[in-house]
């Protein structure tokens, strides 16, 4: 049977074209551009439909709104299709496909983002292959969960990271391989059975809970930030150095931290590496942290992390049970 895909176009690159204030996206020649892919109406090509996005936008404008937009139009279709692709400028790529992964509770089917670094219009577009790429990844159904295509990789929604303004493989999962390789064949190097999460599909929809991210850096003064990370932010990504170190001479963020815990606020520490994991207590600069109830935010990337905040606040959890949450893996995001 002909397997059917809705495509889903947010706004981004793919779809742009030049203004005079710079690259716009435009919904009339993207469809014209879209509908003129060969491969699109190839004999063994997926049926599908295409949703635009109103309107649409560049990804550094994409939001909790957006977000949940992006999480109701597939609930709503949810058992019309077989899969679903999102077309997102690459900016914020990886904050919506780490949103949606948690969003989209028991997903049993793909969610595969993709955009690309050159318009569809343009010569050398990377686009064409990308969507093509990802529709079919999208009908095989073998990863049913959200993933993200581009340049040849499928890479685990909550594991991707923007890693290049420029190449054309411009994203990485610097702490999870990838879920599949496209090739002259589509390669699939993970079992994807595995990945299959129990329960009933729902959408849980994001608030705009107050949420930071903080880098750790030499010389900062923490007690600038006091006011913003205990009474203003329920959640604060501290991207720390190495395996979770902050300058141990700094009393003032102990007493920040200890206090942000004390009024139901959560505070997550992240390692400024790319690769590896926080591991708090390694050394004596990062022991504290652990001491006063900051929790470990283990190998994820600052998306999963901050997008993973939202969501378990959003579900109306108590800080102690965000938590306990953010240090558990719930959608592959964290290595046990
Ligand atoms: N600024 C664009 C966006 O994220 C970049 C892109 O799509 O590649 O929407």
């Amino acid at each position: 049977m002909v397997k059917k895909i809705c495509l889903i176009y947010t706004g981004g690159t793919v779809g742009m074209v030049k203004s005079e204030r710079g690259y716009v996206p435009d919904h009339e020649r993207f469809r014209e551009e879209l509908a003129a892919i060969p491969d699109l109406h190839a004999a063994d090509a997926p049926d599908y439909d295409v949703v635009v996005f109103k309107p649409l936008l560049d990804s550094s404008d994409i939001a909790v709104h957006e977000w949940n937009k992006m999480g109701r139009t597939i609930a709503e279709r949810y058992d019309d299709y077989d899969g679903f692709v999102v077309l997102h400028g690459t900016d914020t790529m990886a904050y919506s496909a780490s949103a949606l992964s948690f969003m989209l509770e028991g997903l049993n089917k793909p969610v595969i983002f993709t955009g690309s670094q050159i318009p569809l219009y343009e010569m050398r577009s990377d686009g064409r292959d990308n969507i093509v790429t990802a529709m079919m990844i999208a009908a095989e159904g073998r990863v049913r969960e959200v993933g993200l295509y581009f340049g040849g990789k499928l890479l685990r929604g909550c594991r991707a990271t923007k890693s290049s303004s420029d190449a054309l493989e411009a994203f990485e999962s610097p702490n999870a391989p990838p879920l599949a390789e496209a090739g002259i064949r589509i390669r699939y190097l993970q079992d994807p059975e595995g990945a299959v999460p129990k329960g009933q599909f729902r959408c849980q929809e994001l608030s705009d809970i107050p949420i930071g991210v903080i880098k750790v850096f030499p010389g900062i003064q923490f007690e600038v930030f006091e006011q913003v990370m205990t009474d203003k932010l329920k959640g604060v990504v501290l991207e720390t150095f190495g395996t979770g170190n902050v300058p141990s001479s700094q009393e003032a963020l102990l007493h920040i931290i200890a206090k942000a815990h004390k009024s139901g606020s959560v505070i997550v520490a992240r390692s400024q590496c790319a690769q590896g994991q926080v591991l708090l207590g390694t050394y004596a600069a990062s022991r504290a942290l652990v001491d006063i109830g900051a929790a470990a935010g283990g190998d994820m990337t600052t998306e999963a992390a901050l997008t993973k905040l939202y969501y378990l606040f959003s579900k109306g959890l108590s800080a102690a049970e965000v938590k306990r949450q953010i240090e558990m893996n719930l959608r592959g995001e964290l290595s046990e």
